[in-house]
């Protein structure tokens, strides 16, 4: 009577030993694929892109182009905010000036394409990933849709495409497939008063310091995103200091460092349902596969 329920016991005991054992490889893995995500440029040769607000008309050329390039759904409409359907938009601030009028800046927005990015470091089975060459790339092929990346965003920028049941997370790229053949950004592109700069970081920055050096009474002395949460892709100059547009005021730390020592306050938790994401991807995946034989 008593054997089958050993030899359950031993096999449950084994499974059990195998679960776990997996579970440990898995998060093994998923450290170091994080560890990977959100390794930074090796150096400022990475591209950048530099904003010059004292520049921009709102013309929204660059909004445009962008959904154009990206072959996205009514590339006339100009967009008024981050989707699925729109990488970028341009938004309208008012701020008092000298004169009694609220003079209007213009803040072209999009993906920060961070040096470190909180999103890649969020993801637990890689789609997102900072390239050496400079932009985060999201690989839709092995997202899971768990959101998790949004949240972490501090610039709000992953927006996930609630018309579609597969799918999936929309952001910039940085025009990868352009770059890929030498091509700018078609946002940078598109624009004609050349408030978009596309180039090294390393030369942009040169570029912005020696602006504001020239030109104290045009600019802030502060080049949003040299140090931001670590460093980003995308820098910005202004007339006007940068809370007043909406930007967030972030510690030079990378976004990661705290999200990871968040995580490391639940890390069952965390940990529980990552893996149970995962194992639904796997299980989603191998049905999809066998459904296609
Ligand atoms: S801005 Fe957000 S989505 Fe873009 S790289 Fe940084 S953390 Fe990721
Ligand atoms: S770099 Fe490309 S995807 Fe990103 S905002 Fe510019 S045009 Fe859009
Ligand atoms: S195309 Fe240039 S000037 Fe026009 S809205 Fe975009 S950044 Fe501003």
């Amino acid at each position: 009577m008593s054997a089958p329920f050993s030899c359950h016991r031993r096999r449950f005991l084994q499974w059990v030993g195998g679960a776990l054992v997996w579970l440990g490889l898995e998060r093994l893995a998923t450290d170091r694929r994080v560890a990977a995500a959100t390794r930074g440029p090796e150096s400022d040769y990475a591209w950048a892109v530099l904003v010059d607000l004292t520049r921009c008309t709102g013309c929204n050329r660059c909004a445009l182009a962008c959904k154009t390039a990206n072959r996205l759904p009514n590339p006339e409409q100009v967009p008024t905010g981050l989707d699925s359907g729109a990488y970028s938009f341009v938004a309208e601030y008012k701020v008092a000036g000298d004169s009694a009028d609220a003079a209007s800046v213009f803040v072209k927005r999009q993906c920060m394409h961070c040096l470190h990015p909180a999103c890649a470091s969020a993801c637990t089975v890689g789609a997102l990933r900072k390239t050496a060459e400079g932009p985060v790339v999201y690989d839709a092929a092995k997202c899971i849709g768990c959101r998790y990346c949004q949240y972490a965003c501090p610039f709000g920028v992953p927006t996930y495409d609630w018309q579609n049941p597969l799918g999936l997370i929309h952001k910039c790229e940085l025009c990868r497939e352009r770059l890929a053949e030498n091509e700018k950004p078609a946002c940078v592109d598109a624009c004609p008063t050349g408030a978009l700069q596309f180039g090294r970081r390393r030369d942009l920055l040169r570029q912005a310091r020696a602006r504001i050096r020239s030109n104290p009474d045009r600019y802030v002395a502060h080049i949003y995103g040299e140090h931001e949460a670590g460093g980003t892709s995308v820098l910005y100059l202004s007339s006007v200091p940068f809370a007043d547009l909406g930007f967030p005021a972030l510690p030079d730390a990378a976004v990661p460092e705290v999200a990871e020592a968040v995580m490391k306050q639940t890390p069952t938790v965390a940990f529980t349902v990552a893996t149970l994401a995962t194992a639904l991807h796997f299980v989603m995946k191998r049905r999809t596969a066998a459904n296609h034989h």
